[in-house]
């Protein structure tokens, strides 16, 4: 299928769209970004790409990278990981304290905030140097060693990030936080800064569209059952407490950051981002969950 053609359609049929959303603002660089940006990436497993808009600048992945840190803490804890952290949607927001208190410091899955970063101090306890190993890492699954983490945009979420500390304090109250909180959280902001593009990004996600092992490289990053499992989960719990809208709107996997990101997978088929800066109340990208909703319809690919 001719992807480019169908970027187009969908971009020109959204012309008349009002985009009511808003750009982060709580933490203070993401409020830079200009609102009007717009890119989209798509690669197949069998190695096609399609671009459209801003696919090639930078963005802060945010909460995105949370499917990477999560790969990477699944492959090293096996199934020792579910202990610590849950596989079941919140239906509550991304920075919520309020399920953490009854059900004793386990968050309920690892993309809200609260299991990111008992994610983030599996990797503390477990890397020999976290920021240098996980960079890595993500190096590897994206076949680019320039991707790097944002100095500015970590700093800037450090100022800000006391509800971040709240909870990670909370859960080692109840004993499910190993490392000293200080390094466990400044590692966790660390993650949420890295910039890539869609086409980047796109990239680095196609091994969870092929059964765990990148089409490119050949390398199989993590077994076909990790890879569903993960996939599972970001159907889930991806989007928060939109998960089930984006479920039923755009019905694939995915996960979004509040720096306008998404990426979604179709198994066997695609990994593709869109990134549009404004967000939606629940912190997901107004335009960017639009367009895929537009596109899995039009193309007929939702996994439904
Ligand atoms: N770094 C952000 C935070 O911890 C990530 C949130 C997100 O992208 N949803 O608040």
């Amino acid at each position: 299928m001719d992807y480019n053609k169908v970027f187009c359609e969908i971009s020109k049929s959204l012309e008349s769209y009002h985009d009511n959303g808003k750009v982060a603002s709580y933490i203070p660089e993401l409020k830079k970004v200009a609102p009007i940006k717009f890119g989209v990436h798509l690669c197949t497993v069998t190695g096609e790409n399609y671009q459209f808009g801003d696919s090639e600048e930078k963005f802060s992945i945010q909460s995105i990278c949370k499917v990477l840190s999560l790969t990477l803490a699944f492959e090293i804890e096996q199934e020792d990981l579910w202990k610590r952290v849950g596989v079941e949607p919140s239906g509550n927001p991304f920075n919520s304290l309020v399920q953490l208190e009854y059900d004793e410091g386990i968050p309920r899955n690892p993309f809200i905030n609260a299991g990111a970063i008992v994610v983030a101090d599996v990797l503390v306890s477990k890397l020999e140097n976290p920021k240098r190993d996980f960079l890595d890492f993500v190096r590897k699954l994206s076949g680019n060693n320039t991707i790097n983490y944002s100095e500015r945009i970590a700093q800037s979420e450090k100022s800000k990030g006391h509800r971040n500390a709240a909870l990670c304090n909370l859960m080692k109250s109840f004993g499910n936080i190993e490392n000293n909180i200080h390094e466990v959280i400044e590692f966790y902001f660390d993650l949420c800064s890295i910039e890539m593009t869609c086409e980047e990004l796109a990239r680095t996600f196609l091994f969870l569209a092929n059964y765990g092992k990148d089409p490119i490289s050949g390398n199989q990053i993590v077994s076909s059952s990790k890879s569903k499992r993960i996939n599972a989960v970001m159907q889930l719990c991806g989007l928060y407490d939109e998960a089930g809208e984006f479920s039923f709107k755009v019905g694939l996997p995915g996960k979004s950051g509040v720096g306008g990101g998404i990426a979604v997978v179709h198994p066997g088929k695609y990994s593709m981002v869109v990134w549009s800066p404004r967000l939606n109340k629940k912190g997901n990208s107004n335009k960017g969950m639009q367009f895929l909703e537009e596109f899995t319809s039009y193309t007929e690919s939702s996994i439904f």
